[in-house]
């Protein structure tokens, strides 16, 4: 089945509607499906999340929980909402879900609305190593309405340094520490950012917007027993629609409930929230296991073979199913790799190093992994991606056709359906 006919039906009344509009949809479904994605963040969703999200459910307005409406009509989508909450308390193993936060930030939002006041000290990640936006950006929420302290990594090794944590949680005394990153490849150690947290009467919040979906199969420790508050997006390896996720102790679920609505949203988008519930569904199947180690065996495949190419492989591999790599010693910085890379088909982000000011690239193996791709074939995309670095697509001969003809053997909604 080709990737233009996973919702032909759909397609072809937009089609007829709006060919413009229409022609641009094909185009991103074309480039997606044409091109090698290796974007961390990213993922292939199934068509039957894809149906949930264009369904019906996109005309309900839904403000409050289930049982407890602004609106009326809200009967059907309450089961929704309840089902997906069931299946996600279900798949984390957590006392209270929220499953409505818009976004991955929206839902970091929350948690420091339950927790917090503007002006608390916060310990988290400092950008310069890895936070996210809303880990303190001076340019985000976070920076301007509360004191942020951060953390980073060890120079030389690239690893959270445990210690040097606990020391400026002692020295700041935060309010509450995030642990959580943009580009961290390795596990985190929820234990020990606990024991800090608990030394200084702090909460803990766990922002695991990119893990979450390898804790949903079990290649990845969780958080739940160790944060007060987990942060999570639905759409990263959890392979589900775009969107947000809470998971917590009955003892914060009453606070975070009200942080998300009526603190910080209005109404619920009823139709994620289905389609949040079809991806718990599907992470709860026997084959999202094996799906998520084969992930991280992927990750592990390709970081090799990228150092075996001479690339800086930062903290000499992967726990998880992203990569971060400095490729100075190819001859170019990150921001010149990506663009080479983007000229033969091959979609990667940069990203921060451990040390100095330069990037680095970020690769992930969520959505290659969806498509059937293993390590054979990450062993390839590890030579390819080390030969355009280094000689641009032009230099590297074919690059954009050998980039074609593997993922013309994986089409993304060929496997799902
Ligand atoms: C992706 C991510 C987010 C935010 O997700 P959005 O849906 O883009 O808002 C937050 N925190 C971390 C650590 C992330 O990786």
């Amino acid at each position: 089945m080709s990737v233009a006919t996973a919702y032909p039906s759909q397609l072809d009344a937009l089609r007829r509607q709006d060919p413009e509009m229409a022609e641009v949809i094909l185009a991103e479904l074309r480039r997606q499906a044409d091109s090698l994605q290796l974007i961390a963040a990213e993922n292939f969703t199934s068509p039957a999340v894809l149906a949930a999200l264009g369904s019906p459910l996109a005309n309900k307005y839904a403000e409050g929980y289930p049982g407890a409406r602004h609106h009326g009509g809200c009967e059907l989508v309450d089961t929704a909402e309840r089902i997906a909450i069931g299946r996600a308390e279900g798949l984390f193993g957590a006392e209270h879900a929220n499953v409505q936060p818009h976004s991955g930030s929206s839902a970091v939002l929350a948690a420091y609305a339950a927790l917090l006041r503007p002006g608390d000290t916060v310990l988290a990640m400092g950008l310069r190593y890895g936070g996210h936006l809303t880990h303190g950006a001076p340019v985000n929420f976070s920076g301007r309405w509360f004191d942020f302290v951060g953390y980073g990594v060890d120079p030389e090794t690239g690893l959270i340094d445990y210690g040097r944590v606990e020391e400026l949680a002692g020295v700041y005394r935060p309010k509450a520490i995030v642990c959580g990153s943009i580009s961290y490849p390795r596990h985190i150690d929820y234990a020990a950012f606990r024991d800090i947290a608990d030394d200084v009467g702090a909460y803990l919040i766990a922002d695991a917007a990119h893990p979450i979906g390898l804790v949903a199969g079990g290649a990845a420790p969780t958080p739940v027993p160790y944060a007060d508050v987990v942060c999570a997006t639905t759409h990263k390896v959890l392979r589900g629609p775009r969107g947000g996720m809470i998971l917590c102790g009955e003892r914060y679920a009453e606070r975070i409930d009200r942080a998300v609505f009526p603190f910080t949203q209005g109404g619920a988008q009823m139709h994620t929230i289905a389609a949040k519930g079809v991806a718990f569904g599907e992470a709860a199947a026997p084959g999202f296991a094996v799906y998520a180690h084969q992930v991280v065996a992927n990750a592990r495949a390709l970081a090799r073979t990228l150092a075996a190419e001479g690339v800086h492989v930062t903290t000499e591999g992967t726990d998880t199913h992203l990569i971060t790599a400095d490729t100075a010693p190819l001859g170019v910085d990150g921001a010149t790799a990506r663009g080479r890379l983007a000229a033969a088909g091959v979609v990667l982000d940069t990203c921060v190093l451990p040390y100095g000011e330069e990037r680095g690239i970020r690769l992930g193996t969520a959505a290659v992994t969806t498509q059937g791709m293993r390590e054979a074939e990450m062993e390839r995309i590890g030579h390819l991606v080390a030969s355009v670095v280094r000689e641009g697509a032009d230099g590297a001969r074919g690059a954009r056709d050998d980039v074609r003809e593997l993922v013309g053997r994986f089409p993304p909604y060929a496997t799902l359906s």
